[in-house]
């Protein structure tokens, strides 16, 4: 077990190591580069939870209408794969029965992620290693406006009453500053 004083020591240090660019994994000094948080198909703004909950209903439907289309086509094998993606999100998203546990399904959750649409992106870059500086529509800010993790924990804070913040979109987005750093998130 680390003492309290080298236990303190760890903590400032990862409170204080400062964000490394994405691209060259150099780090960032302030001025020179941005947090950006993205939408991870358009690498734009992110989608409002309402959105990226439609697309995923959309996808499924397609599917499901695939599916008819390849039965009609005589493509049994085609139709049979559709439908078990298909069946797996059904087992999944189905409303949990009160008293009852659901057996955790590692397939079906491998297939679901065929489906579901991935969480919000964030990544820390060089204004210089941007592929894209002047097109950015992502929700972005200076590294040198979240050089602490008080900081950090701050922005977590305002972004989370965002309509494309999801409880779980912010649980990544603390998670980040560990992961930047190559640093595992301390133990409660
Ligand atoms: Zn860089």
């Amino acid at each position: 077990m680390p003492g309290r004083a080298e236990r303190s020591a760890t903590l400032r240090r990862m409170s204080t190591k400062c964000w490394l660019c994405t691209v060259c994994k150099q780090p960032i000094s302030a001025g020179k580069g941005y947090v950006l948080i993205m939408d991870p198909r358009t690498n734009g703004h992110p989608l409002p939870a309402s959105q990226r909950q439609q697309r995923e209903e959309e996808d499924v439907a397609q599917r499901r209408r695939d599916a008819e289309a390849a039965k009609i086509a005589g493509d049994v094998e085609r139709a049979k794969e559709i439908e078990a993606v298909v069946a797996a999100w059904d087992r999944v998203k189905a409303p949990p029965v009160p008293g009852q546990l659901m057996p955790l399904d590692v397939s079906d959750h491998l297939m679901v992620r065929l489906i579901e649409y991935p969480p919000v992106t964030f990544k820390a870059v060089h204004a210089d290693c941007d592929a894209d500086p002047d097109g950015k529509s992502a929700y972005w800010f200076g590294v040198e406006r979240a050089a602490t993790l008080d900081q950090w924990v701050a922005w977590a804070h305002h972004l989370a009453p965002k309509t494309w913040m999801t409880k779980k979109d912010i649980s990544l987005m603390l998670a980040f500053w560990y992961a930047n750093r190559d640093l595992g998130i301390p133990s409660t």
